[in-house]
């Protein structure tokens, strides 16, 4: 399948789309819209920002077509070779996993704006962009002359891009593996130290999982002028936006800008290649249900900051008050002592990615991330320090991605419990598909490692936290400590 993307109203965020389909005698064919994308577990109906629809013959003129489903629509083609298929799609949402258009920037998360031939997903697809000729291409498919080949559907849909006469490109090579810095509204003033820590990030991420299975790996950053926060992991490449740009150079900003880079990069292995079974592969036409949203968002959250400390990136103060402030949202979320983690995961279709009812539910981010760190510091105590959630996440990758398949709670509770010896059954039953547990796990978690947390509440009834190490801690709890904390 061949398209054309033109500027069709920049001014207006609308971009332009032709494509042009082969029928092979078909006497209909079905044209089918993605209605989510991977990484926000929720319907996005992406149809509602299409307009124009045009689908015509070699001569032009018009063929009938009607829609099957809300992002489905059946065409009458019998007799024609070739149709053609035009259309707009409304491109006005800088964040990290949608699409912006304006006169100098056009940015396109592919799964939200280019439609398939139903059957026929895995077939090369070829991406011409009309745009200036000294514009640049950001993407983690490969161009030439402002055109791109994805292979198939799924990797079309998974491979956004910046095109833009304003990008700042820097690269460098990791083991076999180049690394490329994509910046786009603004830039960092330290390049030299922000390549400097994703070497020893993702040097350290490599180490857990046993490889670095990829050939270029592309951070294509937005910096926005306001507030923002946002990254969406791809397989080759991530997305993330992040404001204020006047911002960036700021301590707190320059770290936060650190902890989800490193986040995202570890979705790379986790959700992008291993994926519980249920998502492989993706679905684009309905809702994936999963129950495992603990793993792959909840273990990325964990790691995303501890890979800063434990590779060298972060001092422990600075981990330490990143690891305080999750504490605190999740003091300040009611929904801990209503709804489970997996039910939580599941709902995530239902409730979206916004505050919802009040008390209604956990995040697999936050509550995630302790489910995974109880999980890490019970497999660091049982077995000395010989082993660690690092050694079950790198099996579960050998046992599932390695092999071609999807991975399941089961196969995470076995890995779990082969490694530390110790049965998960009441772990998974309290902390997993239970509810009200979180501070029995949490005291005992702190009382391991020998850490003090304070809490203070103010007018508001809002929950402060801090984390601090006790001063006299015992043998037991100085060793665990080193453990949890060894460099990667
Ligand atoms: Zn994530």
């Amino acid at each position: 399948m061949i398209y054309n993307v033109h500027l069709a109203d920049a001014n207006e965020h609308f971009v332009g789309f032709y494509a042009q389909i082969e029928t092979f005698g078909s006497d209909k064919i079905k044209l089918q819209l993605p209605a989510w994308r991977p990484g926000r577990y929720e319907l996005g109906n992406f149809a509602k920002n299409i307009r124009k629809l045009k689908i015509s013959d070699d001569k032009g003129a018009s063929l009938d077509f009607y829609k099957l489903s809300k992002d489905c629509w059946e065409i009458n083609c019998s007799n024609h070779q070739v149709i053609h298929v035009s259309y707009e799609y409304f491109a006005k949402q800088p964040d990290a996993g949608a699409c912006y258009v304006s006169e100098s920037l056009l940015y396109l998360n592919p799964v939200h704006c280019f439609m398939y031939v139903v059957g026929r997903e895995e077939e090369l697809f070829t991406i011409k962009l009309d745009v200036p000729k000294h514009w640049q291409i950001a993407c983690q498919l490969t161009s030439a002359n402002h055109t791109f080949q994805a292979q198939n559907f799924d990797q079309l849909a998974d491979s956004p891009f910046f095109a833009s006469p304003n990008l700042l490109h820097h690269s460098f090579g990791l083991n076999q593996t180049t690394i490329h810095f994509w910046f786009e509204g603004g830039v960092v003033a330290d390049m030299a130290l922000l390549e400097e820590q994703t070497r020893k990030y993702a040097l350290a991420q490599t180490k857990i999982f046993g490889e670095l299975p990829l050939t270029d790996y592309h951070f294509l950053y937005l910096i926005l002028p306001d507030k923002f926060r946002h990254g969406v992991e791809h397989a080759d490449s991530t997305v993330i936006a992040m404001g204020p740009s006047s911002s960036i150079n700021e301590i707190d900003f320059y770290n936060d800008f650190l902890a989800i880079s490193s986040h995202e990069l570890f979705h790379m292995w986790n959700i992008k290649r291993m994926r519980p079974e249920e998502m492989w592969p993706y679905d684009f036409t309905k809702e994936n249900y999963s129950r495992l949203g603990y793993i792959y968002e909840g273990v990325t959250t964990y790691y995303g900051d501890l890979m800063l400390l434990r590779s060298g990136v972060w001092n422990l103060e600075t981990y330490l008050k990143s690891l305080a402030s999750d504490l605190e949202r999740h003091l300040n979320n009611p929904g801990r002592n209503h709804y489970s983690l997996a039910d939580s995961s599941f709902d995530t279709w239902l409730d979206g990615y916004v505050p919802g009812v009040k008390g209604r539910k956990v995040s697999i981010y936050m509550e995630g991330l302790i489910a995974a760190w109880v999980a890490d510091i019970e497999v660091l105590n049982q077995t000395k320090g010989a082993l660690r959630l690092d050694d079950v996440m790198r099996e579960l990758y050998n046992h599932s991605y390695k092999r071609g398949v999807g991975y399941s709670q089961r196969m995470y509770q076995e890995l779990l419990e082969n490694m530390s010896g110790l049965n998960f059954d009441t772990y998974f039953s309290e902390l997993i598909d239970g509810f009200g547990h979180w501070e029995k796990y949490l005291h005992r978690t702190f009382e391991l490692l020998g850490l003090e947390f304070f809490i203070s509440e103010n007018e508001l009834g809002y929950l402060s936290c801090e984390l601090k190490i006790k001063d006299n801690l015992s043998f037991s709890q100085k060793e665990l400590f080193e453990f949890w904390i060894k460099r990667a």
